[in-house]
């Protein structure tokens, strides 16, 4: 039986990209997105892969989003948080605001959708989580202590996550991406991201399907004796 797979944010940008490469492997994926109904419309009618729309920063509609999954596609295997948001500034023009929806979102959202999902996963003996980090989140960026701190508090939750799945056949892993030509990049002012493009050792952005590919291999059944790790695909920007 194909395996049901939940992205979230995942109907434009990395997370598209991700969608359609596990709905290629074989899984009945659900791609949950915040508010860009458009967008996900567009997204349900080139791939045919169902959209459900909640915010992963708020803990009730994660536990009622995931049970609507499972109710139209089945229990959940596979989870990919990809949702995220930027808020940047340096900490003297950052609000509590800004400091604060960064983390909802962007950590307290894999909480919230590991809350909803890893205890079936362990009861049925098989489970995959693959959150998504950052190169900000491993490195530290200027104007982003939102971000990175974020980021770096997901690659700390992966460890910790997974250590307690590992016994049961569920892996937790996280992917660091670097710079990714998506609109969260386009969001860069072009000289700034000229000056980053130049420390990129591939001389260039990412694409997406770059990402996707390293996800779908965390979530296969080959992967079974890869957990707690981060996987860093950034064009050499960073490595250690
Ligand atoms: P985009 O801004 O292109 O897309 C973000 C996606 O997340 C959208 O589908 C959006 O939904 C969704 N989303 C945002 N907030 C929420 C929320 N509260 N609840 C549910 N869904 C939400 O981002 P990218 O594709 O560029 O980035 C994807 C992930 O990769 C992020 O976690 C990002 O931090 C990370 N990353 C990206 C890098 C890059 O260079 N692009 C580099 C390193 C990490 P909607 O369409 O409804 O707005």
């Amino acid at each position: 039986m194909s395996k049901v797979a939940i992205v979230t944010g995942g109907t434009r940008g990395i997370g598209e990209a991700i969608s359609v490469a596990l709905r290629n492997m074989g899984c009945s994926v659900a791609a949950n997105y915040a508010g860009n109904d458009a967008k996900a419309q567009a997204f349900t009618d080139a791939t045919g892969i169902r959209a459900f729309k909640w915010d992963v920063g708020d803990h009730q509609a994660c536990l009622d989003g995931c049970a609507q999954v499972a109710d139209s596609l089945g229990p959940v295997d596979i989870v990919v948080n990809n949702a995220g948001i930027t808020r940047d500034g340096v900490l003297a023009k950052m609000s509590f605001d800004d400091w604060n929806e960064v983390m909802r979102i962007n950590l307290g959202g894999c909480f919230n959708m590991a809350k909803a999902t890893f205890g079936g996963m362990r009861e049925r003996g098989w489970g995959r989580i693959v959150n998504i980090g950052s190169v900000n989140g491993q490195a530290g960026q200027y104007g982003q202590v939102n971000y990175a701190a974020a980021k770096s508090g997901i690659h700390g939750f992966t460890k910790a996550l997974a250590q307690e799945g590992a016994k049961s056949g569920v892996t937790v892993n996280a992917i660091a991406p670097g710079y990714i030509d998506t609109d969260m990049v386009a969001a860069v002012p072009a000289a700034v991201l000229d000056k980053i493009v130049a420390k990129i050792p591939v001389g260039r952005l990412g694409h997406a399907e770059e990402i996707a590919r390293g996800v779908a291999f965390l979530c296969s059944d080959e992967a079974g004796f890869v957990t707690g790790s981060t996987l860093s695909i950034n064009g050499g920007q960073h490595m250690y």
